[in-house]
C-alpha cells in the first residue's frame, strides 16, 4: 500500500458572483506541506445595471493570486482584467492562442467606452443612484488604454490539447469548446507526491457546436479521470426544443415588404455568424444579392478582420455575403437614414444601448416600413429591451422626445451560443468517474433545477451550487465540504 500523506491535499472553489455576468472563480490549493497556491478562473465585468457598482472593487486581494486562467474572451468573462492588475495581480494570465488577439481587441474597446462614458457622466450634473449603492467615484474609468497594455503583457496564448505547467505541481490543459472562436474549457490537474490527484474542469460557457469550427470530443483519457466538473448553466432549464428558428423567415419577410430590416447584433461571433447566414440565404437564391447590406460598428470591422485572417482554421471559406458596405463613421450613418430603398442593416451593440445602434433605433422605432431584430439577450434598462417592451402603436418617450412605436420588433433566441439542457446534460454523461458537479454560471433558480436535474438524470456522487457565500472543498475524490467564506470583505462593493 502506498504510504500517504498525513496532510490531504485540497482545492477551494467559490463564485465571486451569483448570476450570470461578472464571471471570476475563486480556487485555492493548499499542498500537504502548507503550501497555498491561488488562481483564478476568468475576471469579468459586471454588465447588469443593478450591478455595476460591483465592478468598482475586488472583495479579495489581487496581489495573493498566483495566475489567472481565461475560458473565453466575452466581456463579462475579461472585463475586469485590466482592474486587477491595477490593483496589484503579478501572475500571467493563460489562455488559447486564438483568444488572445481577441482579448486585445475586447479590452481595447472597452478601455474607450469606460473612459467617454465617465466623459459624459462627468458633463451631467447630478448622477442618479440608488441611495442603497454608495457612490463609487465616477470622475475617472475603471481603467484606460494603458492598463490594458499592462494587462496584455502578462498574457500568454497556449495550443489546444498540450498540457503545460503553471506551478511545480499544476497543469493545465486547454479543450476547444464550441461557444466562440478561441474558447476552452479547462482542465486542471494537482498532484504532489504521495497523495492521488486533483482534476476539476472548467466549462466556461459552452457549446458543443459552432457555425465556424467543428469542435473534437474530448479525449478518452480525461473522460476516465476521477474529475470534478464546475459547469455553467445559463440555459440549463431551457430544452432545445423551444428555440425558435424564424431568422430566415422574418429576413425574407422584411424584404419581400421592402422594408428597412435593421438587425441588432454583438460586435464578436454574432455578428460574424449572421453575416454567413445572410451569404446561406444568397446562395439559396432566396435572399436577393441586388438588396444592399450595410453594416457598422467599428469593433465588428476588427473582429471580421481577425475571423477573415484566421479562415485557414475554419470549417467555412467565406462569411462575407454579396453587395455588404461598411458603414464608417456619423455622417454616412446620417445619409443612410435618409435612404428609402429596401435594405438590410446590421448593427452594433447587441442590446441596442451602445454604438451606431443608438442612431438607428430611435430613427426606425416610428417608421412602418422597418422591421427590428435583437439577435440576442438584452438586459434590464437597455434600449433593446425598452423597445421590446413598448406595445405596438404606443405613444412612448425616448431620450425626451415622444415617439410612436410602428416598427415590427423581435427578439429571437436561435442565434445563442450556449448550451440548451439537453447538451450540458450529455456533456457531463462524458466523463465515466464524476465525482462532483459545481453548477454555475445561471440564474439562482436556473442553478437549483438544474442542479436537481443533474442529481436525477447523472447522479454523479455529488453536486453543489456555486455562490459567493461558501467555499466548495474538493479533494482527489471530489466533495470533501463546504463552508461559509469569511475572508471575502464586500464591505466596499455591496
Ligand atoms: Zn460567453
Ligand atoms: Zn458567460
Amino acid at each position: 500500500m502506498k504510504r500517504r500523506n498525513k496532510a490531504q491535499m485540497y482545492l477551494d472553489v467559490l463564485a465571486l458572483h451569483k448570476e450570470v455576468t461578472g464571471s471570476c472563480i475563486l480556487c485555492t490549493v493548499r499542498f500537504p506541506n502548507g503550501e497555498k497556491v491561488k488562481f483564478i478562473v476568468d475576471c469579468g465585468l459586471f454588465q447588469e445595471e443593478k450591478y455595476h457598482h460591483l465592478n468598482y472593487s475586488f472583495p479579495f486581494d489581487p496581489s495573493e493570486y498566483d495566475f489567472l486562467l481565461v475560458t473565453h474572451t466575452h466581456i463579462d468573462h475579461i472585463g475586469r482584467i485590466p482592474k486587477l492588475y491595477k490593483e496589484g495581480f503579478k501572475g500571467k494570465t493563460y489562455t488559447s492562442n486564438l483568444a488572445v488577439e481577441l482579448m486585445s481587441a475586447a479590452l481595447n474597446n472597452t478601455a474607450e467606452i469606460l473612459t467617454s462614458s465617465v466623459q459624459k457622466n462627468s458633463r451631467k450634473k447630478a448622477i442618479v443612484v440608488d441611495s442603497s449603492i454608495p457612490l463609487f467615484d465616477s470622475s475617472k474609468p475603471l481603467y484606460e488604454v494603458d492598463d490594458v497594455s499592462l494587462a496584455m503583457q502578462n498574457v500568454i496564448g497556449k495550443e489546444y490539447n498540450q498540457t503545460f505547467k503553471v506551478h511545480e505541481h499544476i497543469s493545465v490543459t486547454l479543450l476547444k469548446n464550441g461557444h466562440t472562436l478561441g474558447s476552452s474549457c479547462i482542465l486542471v490537474k494537482i498532484t504532489y507526491k504521495g497523495q492521488d490527484p486533483i482534476y476539476a474542469l472548467f466549462t466556461g460557457d459552452y457549446s458543443p457546436e459552432n457555425m465556424f469550427f467543428d469542435v473534437n470530443d474530448i479525449p478518452s483519457y480525461i473522460k476516465q479521470l476521477p474529475i470534478t466538473v464546475v459547469t455553467e448553466s445559463t440555459y440549463g432549464m431551457t430544452s432545445k426544443k423551444t428555440i425558435n428558428h424564424v431568422f430566415d423567415e422574418l429576413v425574407l419577410e422584411s424584404v419581400k415588404n421592402n422594408e428597412t430590416l435593421i438587425i441588432t447584433l454583438f460586435a464578436f461571433g454574432r455578428m460574424q455568424e449572421v453575416k454567413y447566414k445572410l451569404l446561406e440565404l444568397q446562395k439559396k437564391n432566396l435572399l436577393n444579392k441586388d438588396i444592399k447590406i450595410y453594416c457598422d460598428g467599428k469593433l465588428s470591422f476588427k473582429y471580421d478582420d481577425i475571423f477573415l485572417s484566421h479562415i485557414d482554421k475554419l470549417k467555412i471559406s467565406n462569411f462575407l455575403p454579396k453587395n455588404i458596405f461598411k458603414i464608417n463613421g456619423y455622417e454616412e450613418r446620417l445619409n443612410l437614414l435618409s435612404d428609402r430603398n429596401c435594405k438590410i442593416i446590421l448593427t452594433t451593440s447587441g442590446m441596442g444601448n451602445y454604438g451606431p445602434a443608438q442612431v438607428y433605433l430611435p430613427y426606425y422605432i416610428s417608421r412602418p416600413k422597418c422591421t427590428i431584430i435583437f439577435g440576442g439577450y438584452t438586459a434590464e434598462n437597455t434600449l433593446g429591451r425598452k423597445l421590446q417592451e413598448v406595445k405596438d402603436n404606443e405613444l412612448f418617450e425616448l431620450n425626451g422626445v415622444m415617439t410612436k412605436k410602428r416598427a415590427k420588433v423581435y427578439s429571437i433566441n436561435e442565434l445563442s451560443s450556449h448550451a440548451k439542457q439537453e447538451d450540458l446534460l450529455d456533456f457531463l454523461k462524458k466523463f465515466q468517474n464524476l465525482k462532483l458537479v459545481l453548477v454555475n454560471h445561471g440564474e439562482e433558480e436556473v442553478k437549483e433545477n438544474f442542479a436537481k436535474k443533474i442529481v436525477d438524470d447523472i447522479n454523479p456522487k455529488n453536486v453543489a451550487i456555486l455562490s459567493p457565500n461558501n467555499y466548495i472543498r474538493v479533494g482527489a475524490h471530489g466533495l470533501i465540504k463546504s463552508y461559509i467564506a469569511n475572508d471575502l470583505n464586500f464591505s466596499n462593493t455591496n
